[in-house]
């Protein structure tokens, strides 16, 4: 069983505008911007041996307003840059009540099986709450980048950048789940 660490990919592999209080990804090729400060970063990561697997929540693709090419191109991009294994997506809207919208955590079920996964020995990098909520009902340890997103729901660790997180995974050398300090 691998070690998998699940990246949200707004506002973490990409950059965000924020719009009223909330984050709104790029629709199109275009529009997307790589962080790339996150470059290096998650570079580590994959160097250090974990399956990298990014997810998102696109409900535009149910809702209409998001191309399914132009999610597709963006995507390519993103798995190159970062070297992903994976890049998971819940096309659904909150009304389909889908199992794999975040918070709910269908999306790391999902990856943990088709990747042979130990969820408790995985990581879960986000800058929103949605992410620490699943990565509870799964069994990862969540570690979120403070953020006006982040809430008040359980997380294992809140960091104050990407940099902090990556160091903080790449310490732990656990066998079983880690509970926060
Ligand atoms: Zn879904």
């Amino acid at each position: 069983m691998k070690q998998g660490v699940f990246i949200e990919r707004d506002g973490v592999l990409n950059l965000v505008r924020v719009e009223r209080q909330h984050q709104v990804g790029p629709l199109s090729l275009e529009e997307m911007r790589v962080n790339t400060v996150a470059v290096p970063l998650v570079a580590k990561l994959k160097a250090a041996g974990r399956v990298l697997i990014g997810t998102t929540n696109q409900p535009g693709l149910s809702r209409g307003y998001q191309n399914r090419r132009e999610l597709d191109r963006m995507h390519d991009l993103l798995r190159k840059t970062f070297d992903l294994d994976d890049l998971l997506v819940c096309p659904h809207d909150e009304t389909d009540r889908c199992p794999c919208r975040k918070p709910n955590p269908g999306l790391l079920v999902e990856a943990a099986f088709k990747w042979k996964l130990d969820l408790d020995r995985s990581f879960v990098i986000s800058d929103k709450w949605q992410d620490a909520e699943a990565a509870r009902t799964a069994g990862c340890t969540s570690l979120l980048i403070d953020s006006p997103w982040v809430r008040k729901v359980h997380r294992d660790f809140v960091l104050p950048d990407l940099g902090a997180v990556v160091e903080k995974i790449l310490r732990i050398k656990s066998t079983g789940r880690v509970m926060a300090a």
